[in-house]
């Protein structure tokens, strides 16, 4: 049977064997009851566990539903409820969906709970309270269920107890779910197994899709070269073991791939070079052969995981617009060109392609690039008019980089004048619970269908934890990135203090402090922001132990600079900023467990469970940070006598250079500009506003007739253009020597000679920067200045 007869049948046989099973539930007959019933239930005492009921042959998504509600209780008491099938006498909760328990609830009940919300209502019974936790579906149980864990379920003393939830809640966006990348970092190391247990976690906040990465994993038997990572511990059994889970779950699972570019497609450009786009990487998406390997290439990966539900599709304009003739043909005075054309036109046969094999089939595709794909569709008003055209219920759109209006022919309109299907779209581990809330409400207020954010631990994490597989997906900082987001799908409208207080229960129990929400956000915002700061690690996703070895080499590199006045100065900014920071941090982190050590023997065991997370994140965070006592020292050491070293090289040095930024000066400082070596570059941070200047300063005046300066040697993409060079007689008011354009070629050398002047400082002064895709900002290898033959600066070595 193919997948849509059988998902049918299932339904049809559902409703029926549960309406037969509920129809002399005593239950359910025990409406009247309802008015009066207790407002909570307990699910277990000193004595006696309670039992949970599902409707006979229960789905896989009911069951786990109960089981959640099982391992709820089992955390708190160490007790385990019952799991009943069919008879739900004498069950202190009975799970159900409103098809089957349409007699307790009103119309406008059922209405507003649509599919996926749920309501948790009492009634008495002979035995005592019943709890009903009836679904708009069986997606709708688990999600009350996973919810009521977390916010109403209380232990006090011997007693599990949950509060009811009278009023009908509902998810505000209708997908919610991650853009999932397995391609980077160490994930394609991820087992199935891990990935089960992400797609768990996944459903505990309320998901309903993955778009799960699969080019460059994915073992195509036709274009074998496309693999990226044959190491990948995910072949097509594990995959398809996995979208089994994924539907456990109720998540659906979308294919996901770049089409004309990204990793497997990137492969399949390098073996078909007559495919490549023209002035960017990938693939032309006019060319013919290009169209017919990303469709077959597609259809294979469909073929082999028939049990998917449809694609995320990342279109190529990332990489910039093709430039070939053809793509870029001029369709209106706007702007438009075919490129954005036959970008829609692939998509609009393969749509057509794949609904003809399965029609239940969804489409995910990505629109909205800014500045990062090269003004790709900046204008292209035909464009954005075919998107508008492309309504199928079965075709969303996941807008990229925070775009919420694109252009069109009466000037740029809002999301929803395009499709009644966007998604949103953002990093949204990056972010404070407030802005996860701040865009949660926003795409709902835009109309959008959904907020999709990543999942890319492997790209980036904001925490210590990107290079761990797998990523611990339950460890703080991410525990409360999830949480936010679920909440506020949930409640777009919730003030900060309605978060935080539900944060509170969630993590700590009703009764809790508030200061221990505080201190959790606290440690969330720490982490999330300190593990973000690249000046510091030098790099992203924050290479683990960084700052260790930061010490480490420093101290290596003191012990040269000690030895010999031309060794290379240490990262002395990188161990400023961390001196600084243990100062600020070690004591605020050990207020911190203070007061977490005071409360502890309060704690409940929802308490005791967060105070164990909460813990392993600030021992990681000291380790990481180097605020333990030892490295801490270090540290302060390592900080004090680089001063020490560099106050006696300052004192030996013929000039001085500043600047008026530098990137983190690791391997970038203005000093890179005197050391003689064309090889060390200064180079200011990413798209620095210009103009950008670096001034050297000689010791004394002295009489100069020419200045050499060298073009950047880091990458072509951050190349200096136009310069003016000024000098100054007494390091105040400068006036101009000359004006120039270095060559756009890393390395390039300009010498300029004049006639003499009197000099106590030179300054270069950048004023603009060789274009670039995505990247640039001003940097010089050199700068050198002298007399005749002699150079001021280093006479010995020039
Ligand atoms: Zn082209």
């Amino acid at each position: 049977m193919n997948r849509a007869g059988r998902r049918r049948d299932f339904r049809a046989c559902r409703v029926v064997v549960i309406a037969v099973i509920w129809s002399s539930c005593p239950a359910v007959a025990a409406v009247a009851a309802l008015a009066n019933a207790p407002s909570k239930i307990t699910l277990c005492d000193g004595t006696t566990a309670g039992a949970i009921c599902v409707p006979p042959r229960a789905s896989a998504i009911l069951l786990h539903a109960a089981a959640v509600m099982q391992q709820g209780v089992e955390r708190l008491s160490g007790r385990r409820p019952k799991l009943i099938e069919g008879n739900p006498e004498g069950c202190s909760l009975v799970l159900s969906v409103k098809s089957a328990a349409a007699d307790v609830l009103t119309p406008s009940e059922c209405a507003a709970m649509g599919d996926e919300g749920y309501v948790a209502k009492i009634a008495a019974t002979r035995h005592g309270p019943q709890m009903l936790l009836i679904g708009g579906s069986d997606r709708g149980v688990l999600y009350g269920a996973g919810r009521l864990v977390d916010l109403n379920l209380q232990a006090s003393g011997d007693q599990v107890t949950l509060s009811a939830e009278k009023t009908v809640q509902a998810p505000a966006l209708a997908l919610r779910g991650n853009y999932t990348l397995a391609c980077w970092g160490k994930t394609h190391l991820y087992t199935r197994n891990d990935w089960r247990h992400i797609f768990d976690t996944m459903s505990a906040d309320s998901m309903n899709v993955v778009m799960f990465w699969l080019s460059g994993l994915f073992p195509s038997q036709k274009q074998p070269e496309s693999v990226v990572y044959p190491e990948t511990k995910i072949g097509v059994d594990d995959v398809r073991a996995m979208i089994r889970h994924a539907h456990q779950r109720g998540l659906r699972f979308l294919l996901g791939s770049g089409i004309f570019a990204w990793f497997g497609v990137d492969n399949l450009a390098k073996k078909y070079p007559e495919t490549c786009a023209a002035g960017s990487g990938g693939m032309c998406p006019s060319n013919p052969l290009a169209r017919k390997l990303n469709r077959e290439y597609l259809l294979e990966m469909l073929d082999a995981f028939p049990e998917a539900d449809g694609f995320f599709l990342e279109i190529r304009d990332e990489y910039g617009p093709c430039l070939c003739p053809v793509c870029q043909r001029r369709l209106d005075e706007r702007g438009s060109r075919q490129y954005g054309q036959a970008e829609l036109s692939f998509l609009r046969e393969l749509t057509a392609e794949v609904w003809r094999r399965n029609p239940e089939a969804i489409f995910i595709s990505t629109v909205g690039y800014g500045d990062e794909s090269n003004a790709a569709h900046s204008d292209d008003v035909l464009f954005y008019q075919g998107i508008r055209q492309m309504h199928d219920p079965r075709l969303f759109w996941l807008v990229c980089r925070g775009n919420w209006d694109f252009p069109s022919a009466d000037g740029r309109q809002p999301l929803r004048n395009f499709s009644a299907n966007m998604l949103q779209w953002t990093q949204y581990y990056r972010l404070s619970v407030s802005d996860i809330g701040q865009w949660i409400r926003r795409s709902q207020e835009a109309g959008c269908q959904g907020f999709c954010p990543a999942l890319e631990p492997g790209f980036c994490s904001a925490s210590w934890y990107s290079e761990d597989v797998p990523y611990p997906v339950d460890a703080i900082p991410y525990a409360v990135t999830r949480f936010a987001y679920r909440e506020y799908c949930w409640t777009p409208a919730m003030s900060a203090e309605a978060l935080r207080c539900r944060l509170s229960k969630r993590f700590f129990g009703p009764d809790a402090s508030a200061h221990l929400a505080d201190d959790l956000l606290g440690l969330f915002d720490l982490i999330r922001t300190q593990s973000q700061d690249q000046g510091l690690s030098g790099g992203s996703p924050w290479p683990r132990g960084c700052l260790a070895r930061l010490i480490d080499e420093a101290e290596k590199g003191q012990d040269k600079m000690e030895r010999s006045e031309t060794a290379p100065i240490v990262p002395r900014s990188r161990l400023a900023a961390l001196a600084a920071l243990v100062q600020q941090r070690a004591p605020e982190l050990d207020r911190m467990e203070q007061r977490l050590s005071a409360a502890e023997p309060g704690l409940s065991a929802r308490g005791l469970e967060t105070l164990a997370l909460m813990r392993r994140a600030l021992a990681d965070t000291r380790r990481e940070l180097c605020l333990e006592p030892k490295a801490a020292e270090r540290v302060r050491r390592t900080a004090d006598r680089l001063n020490h070293l560099l106050a006696d090289r300052r004192k030996a040095m013929p000039a001085a250079v500043q600047a008026t930024s530098q990137w983190n000066d690791t391997k970038y400082p203005a000093e890179n500009v005197l050391d003689g070596d064309v090889d060390t570059s200064w180079l200011c941070p990413d798209r620095s506003a210009l103009p950008q200047t670096l001034t050297v300063t000689l010791r004394r005046k002295q009489k100069i007739d020419y200045v050499r300066i060298v073009q950047g040697n880091y990458h072509p993409a951050y190349n200096s253009r136009a310069y003016r060079v000024e000098s100054s007689a007494d390091a105040a008011t400068f006036s101009a020597l000359f004006n120039g354009e270095l060559p756009n070629r890393p390395g390039a050398a300009h010498v300029e000679r004049f006639a003499p002047v009197e000099a106590v400082a030179v300054r270069v002064v950048i004023t603009s920067v060789y274009p670039n895709v995505e990247y640039s900002s001003p940097s010089l290898a050199e700068v050198d200045l002298g007399l005749g033959p002699r150079s001021c600066l280093s006479p010995e070595k020039r």
